[in-house]
């Protein structure tokens, strides 16, 4: 994606309104995304009767230079910890139907793949999915949010790059994908933590979905990532300064780079001969990190 035409584009795909159980307006919330610089947002309110399954329009606030992208959080019963699943999808039609009794998790993520929807499982770590439980969602799930910024505040477990590497050692073909989950409550704070850096032709919701289950993006929490190429058998990456470049991939597999204010690295695939994958991070000196998707070995 580095080396084709259009450039990135910064935008969160994981938001809260009052339209649910958020704490800002639509308005409110996009005013704070292009405050810092966002080019884009995704509202998922989440789909719930009890909030009249919003599907909350924010396209009234799109302004040149920002866009809005249609999505929800999507919930049926039940993950086998016993709780509700949780399915976010960006890029919802207006008309999408609430969960009719008895759809499964499952029949429910693939109804929004279906109509269009770049569909992610939400924050396994905080509820504790199971490899089964993603399993079952099946291949054409796009994405495991392996970051979730709002879940810090309930139970510290941010993070679910673990099951994420386990799956993909074992052959799944997932992206991995970093959000805010913001919901604006007094005191806590779940915005403008977390992000995606989409790579599209131009800055409007088709080419941004269209890029994104194309894989073609990275995630952030601060460094940039310019440039990411395979040449022969190394991994050639190019990035806002940086304390560490690594490659990581099955099982404990790692090569890395290290130093002060590093603006390139160039790392050898030799010990990932046997890995189905390997993606790459960049961390600066406040410890903050990029994480690139997969790169599938046997593509190269
Ligand atoms: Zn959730
Ligand atoms: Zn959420």
């Amino acid at each position: 994606m580095f080396d084709r035409p259009g450039r990135f584009y910064r935008g969160n795909l994981h938001t809260h309104t009052t339209e649910s159980d958020g704490s800002l307006s639509p308005q409110a919330v996009c005013q704070f995304y292009k405050d810092e610089g966002y080019d884009f947002l995704s509202i998922t309110d989440h789909f719930l009767e009890r909030f009249d399954y919003p599907l909350t329009d924010a396209s009234p606030f799109d302004t040149p230079g920002f866009v809005t992208i249609r999505g929800a959080e999507l919930h049926t019963d039940r993950m086998s910890a016993g709780e509700l699943w949780h399915i976010l999808a960006n890029g919802l039609p207006a008309d999408f139907a609430p969960p009719p009794e008895g759809e499964t998790g499952p029949q429910l993520a693939q109804r929004a793949v279906e109509a269009g929807a770049f569909v992610s499982v939400a924050h396994p770590a905080w509820y504790s999915l199971t490899q089964s439980d993603i399993e079952a969602l099946g291949p054409d799930l796009h994405a495991i949010e392996t970051v979730n910024i709002t879940s810090w505040d309930y139970n510290d477990r941010v993070e679910s790059w673990h099951i994420y590497d386990v799956m993909l050692s074992q052959g799944h073909r997932y992206f991995c994908l970093a959000t805010d989950d913001a919901h604006f409550h007094k005191g806590r704070f779940d915005f403008g933590l977390a992000w995606v850096w989409v790579k599209a032709a131009s800055l409007d919701p088709e080419a941004l979905l269209a890029a994104l289950k194309a894989g073609d993006y990275y995630n952030s929490m601060g460094p940039r990532i310019h440039a990411l190429e395979v040449r022969d058998e190394e991994v050639y990456v190019r990035c806002s300064p940086a304390e560490r470049v690594m490659l990581t991939g099955h099982g404990s597999r790692a090569v890395y780079v290290n130093g002060r204010g590093i603006r390139e690295a160039t790392l050898s695939l030799e010990r990932f001969a046997e890995s189905a994958y390997v993606r790459v991070i960049v961390r600066d000196h406040h410890g903050r990190r990029a994480w690139s998707n997969p790169i599938w070995v046997d593509t190269l």
